[in-house]
């Protein structure tokens, strides 16, 4: 029988890590032209992407 326990929290919350240097990547709010901009940044070596996603 597979194990039933289920004690990963699946919150909305994921966290992302830099592929280049293994720093955290958090979302930072940037604003550009008078707009809102959602950046993603690498706490480590801040480095910008789009995407937390991108840092893969
Ligand atoms: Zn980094």
């Amino acid at each position: 029988m597979a194990q039933s326990k289920n004690s990963r929290t699946s919150s909305a919350t994921q966290k992302f890590f830099c592929s280049s240097c293994g720093g955290e990547v958090k979302m930072k709010t940037l604003f550009e032209k008078g707009k809102v901009k959602n950046v993603a940044e690498c706490e480590k070596c801040k480095r910008l992407e789009r995407r937390p996603s991108d840092f893969k």
